[in-house]
Formats: structure tokens, C-alpha cells, sequence
């Protein structure tokens, strides 16, 4: 049985070392622990051992334990049916995977009245990947421009999912090219967008290196994901 939070503390050391290295402040990069195809007790061993913050991308699987664990902060980050955003409006109080004005829309007409805004970050399709979802980067600043207008969301920032590869400088280009992006849409619209979402077990450092704020973790933290029909 893997140990969560021996992970976790080896997943926080490499943070500290990568931080160190690109000159920036440990503490501006959070862990998102990514707990699909991950059953509830890994989650609670998670939780035993201070993580906060949990992302899941599959809204069938992520709702009972959203219900389960209600203490700590729920991300959601997986692609968005638009006849879904409701749930999603009432059970997270982030959204990474925002790609389209009518989503937007809707996620901030169906908020409860009585929460926070929901913080959400603009999914983009960094590399133009065919029918990867996200919004190109020519739509991107458009789409921010028109969150911004909605009350019951606030524009956090950006997100990608960039093609997968071990290179290391090769991981750096998404990551580079998603941060300069911010900062132009930052100061073209004139709004503050503090978080860049990126990174994942395999390109985590490199991402670091780049700006991110937030690390999607999955494997690093759980063990490989586990598929359906696993002995549980
Ligand atoms: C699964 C997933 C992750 C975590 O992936 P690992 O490689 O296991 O760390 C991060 N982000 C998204 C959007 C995911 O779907």
C-alpha cells in the first residue's frame, strides 16, 4: 500500500528545490491533488495529511466525494457538458476547463446566490491541437473579456494541458507561451490574473519554472490511476 503522505512530503521537497532554482517563493505554488479513478479513503488519507485542495475531472465520479469530504476545496477540471454546469456551479468553488462564453454563462447565472463567486481559469489549447478542448489562444483574450463582465465568477487566471513529452526543454515551450499570454491579456484588459494551472506528475518542474501556480497532481501523489474492474 502506497504512503500518501510520504508522497505528498517527497512531491513538496521537489517543489522547494524547483523554486529555489527558478528564484520564486515555494509558497506561490499550490498542489491540486487529482483524485480520479482514486476511492475515498486514499482521499481521506490525503486530507489526514493537510492537503487542501482536490481536483477530479469525470462529474459522475467526483460528486459523492464532494459530498463526502465537504471540508476541504473542490477543483473541477475536466471537459464541461453545458447541461452540467449547474451541479458543477453548486458542488466546486474552482473550474479550470472553462473554454466558451456560453459555459461562462451559464456556470454564472446558475451560482447560488448565497456562495462566493466561483473562481474559474480559462482552458486554452496552447499548441492548437485539433479538437483538444480549450480555446486558441486568438480566442482566449476575448472569452476573458467577457468573464470579467459576469458578477458571480471571478477570472482567476489560465489553464493547459499541453501535448505530453519527457523532454524537458521541450515541456518548458506550453508552459512559456501559456504564462506570456496572461501577461498580455493582463495588461491589454487591464485585470490582475494570478494563477497559470499547469503542470502534472511528469512535467511539474518545468511548469514551475514557467510561472505556474497551480500543479495538477495525480500519479505522484496516488499511484498510478486505477482502472475500472480493479479489486478495490
Ligand atoms: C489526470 C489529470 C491530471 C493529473 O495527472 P497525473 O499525470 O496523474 O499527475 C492533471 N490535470 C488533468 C486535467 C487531468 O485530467
Amino acid at each position: 500500500m502506497i504512503n500518501i503522505s510520504k508522497r505528498l512530503n517527497t512531491l513538496q521537497e521537489k517543489i522547494v528545490e524547483t523554486s529555489h532554482l527558478a528564484g520564486r517563493d515555494p509558497s506561490d505554488i499550490s498542489v491540486l491533488a487529482v483524485t480520479k479513478t482514486h476511492e475515498k479513503f486514499a482521499i481521506n488519507e490525503a486530507i489526514e495529511a493537510g492537503q487542501k485542495h482536490f481536483g477530479e475531472n469525470y462529474l459522475q465520479e467526483a460528486l459523492p466525494k464532494v459530498a463526502a469530504f465537504p471540508e476541504v476545496d473542490w477543483h473541477y477540471i475536466g471537459s464541461i457538458q453545458s447541461n452540467k454546469t449547474r451541479v458543477i456551479a453548486e458542488n466546486f468553488n474552482w473550474v479550470h476547463s472553462v473554454d466558451t462564453r456560453k459555459v461562462a454563462k451559464r456556470l454564472n447565472d446558475q451560482r447560488p446566490k448565497n456562495f462566493p463567486p466561483l473562481n474559474v481559469l480559462i482552458q486554452i489549447n496552447i499548441s492548437g491541437e485539433v479538437g483538444k478542448s480549450g480555446v486558441t489562444t486568438d480566442n482566449a483574450k476575448r472569452l476573458a473579456s467577457e468573464i470579467v463582465e459576469l458578477p458571480n465568477l471571478s477570472l482567476q487566471g489560465l489553464m493547459t494541458l499541453p501535448k505530453a513529452t519527457t523532454e524537458f526543454a521541450k515541456q518548458r515551450i506550453p508552459f512559456r507561451d501559456l504564462r506570456e499570454l496572461r501577461d498580455n491579456i493582463g495588461s491589454t484588459l487591464g485585470i490582475q490574473l494570478p494563477h497559470l494551472s499547469m503542470g502534472m506528475t511528469g512535467d511539474f518542474a518545468a511548469a514551475i519554472i514557467e510561472g505556474s501556480t497551480w500543479i495538477r497532481i495525480g500519479s505522484a501523489i496516488f499511484g498510478p490511476r486505477r482502472k475500472t474492474g480493479d479489486i478495490t
